[in-house]
């Protein structure tokens, strides 16, 4: 029986995996949660208290062997003081203390952080991005976001919002995005910013464009869908544009690709960094090899970022 356990949590805005895992990242138990509809930050704590004391017991372990929780979410958060700001995905709008909601109850340590930064931790203890000092993990999904990776730590800026790289400007025109600003780099190059712009461009006329999703959208333009094409062509354009300047801006020398998009169409990995290594100022990638990378750990990235942290 293991004395010493660790347990991290993915909460996302549908599900929330919890791993549970020994001192060695001896992994003891994987389970996906259900995140309830429209769920309140009290719900959510519930959920995963509740699920908690039920897995320890069931793995036979007391209460008292937990020896730390850490749960990461796609959130604008302060790591320092664990309170929520906002969470698109979960709808949450007004400061929530939600490190301190599942503090009580909990007698072990318990960290909050958001989901990308979990997910470069995880990517850099672990992962792809092992054994780089400077390294960024961007996922490519509903939403664009990144964690940042530098001298070896976790980079999270002065209020712990650092990295929010879906919302760079400007690409295209005319497009409000989910913050409340214009053109940002997400409204037009996530997997929703794509279904947006295939929305426009096939809403009158096609009677079927009304369901095109991102996926459809990617099959067209593999089918050889010039507008398809041009359409993921801009995408991925903008988002190398974005990451070109990071590596600009940070001289990193690993980029990993995460997320629901990027996981289901491998290519877009390669064409990613052949736009890093045209945009980039040429040091960066010439004399710095900058390596472009699909998630090693995904979907389960952001949960071993969360054991690292607990483990550092
Ligand atoms: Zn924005």
């Amino acid at each position: 029986m293991k004395d010493r356990v660790f347990a991290a949590a993915d909460v996302g805005g549908t599900k929330i995996l919890l791993l549970l895992a020994g001192p060695q990242r001896d992994l003891i138990l994987r389970r996906r949660l259900f995140t309830p509809p429209k769920a309140t930050p009290d719900q959510v704590v519930e959920v995963i208290a509740g699920a908690l004391t039920g897995f320890l017991e069931e793995a036979g372990l007391s209460p008292q062997s937990l020896a730390g929780l850490g749960v990461c979410i796609a959130a604008l958060l302060d790591f320092e003081s664990g309170v929520i700001y906002e969470s698109p995905n979960l709808d949450w709008h007004e400061p929530v203390p939600f490190r301190e909601l599942l503090a009580e109850r909990f007698s072990c340590p318990v960290f909050l952080e958001n989901d990308c930064n979990a997910a470069i931790l995880g990517e850099a203890s672990y992962g792809a991005a092992r054994g780089h000092r400077d390294a960024a993990y961007i996922t490519i999904s509903t939403g664009i976001g990144a964690g940042l990776y530098l001298d070896g730590r976790v980079y999270r800026g002065s209020g712990g919002f650092a990295g929010e790289i879906g919302h760079l400007k400007r690409f295209g025109k005319g497009r409000r995005c989910g913050c409340g600003g214009y053109d940002c780099l997400e409204a037009w190059a996530s997997g929703k910013g794509i279904a947006r712009s295939a929305g426009m461009l096939w809403g009158e006329g096609d009677p079927g464009a009304g369901t095109l999703d991102t996926a459809a959208v990617f099959d067209r333009a593999e089918a050889g869908d010039p507008l398809a094409g041009s359409i993921i062509e801009q995408a991925v354009e903008d988002i190398g544009i974005s990451l070109a300047n990071l590596a600009t801006l940070l001289n990193l020398s690993c980029m990993v690709i995460g997320g629901g998009v990027a996981r289901h169409r491998p290519g877009l990995v390669g064409q990613i960094e052949e736009k890093v290594n045209y945009f980039a100022v040429p040091p960066a990638v010439r004399v710095t090899r900058v390596k472009v990378v699909a998630a090693a750990l995904e979907p389960e990235a952001g949960a071993w970022g969360m054991y690292a942290a607990m483990r550092r």
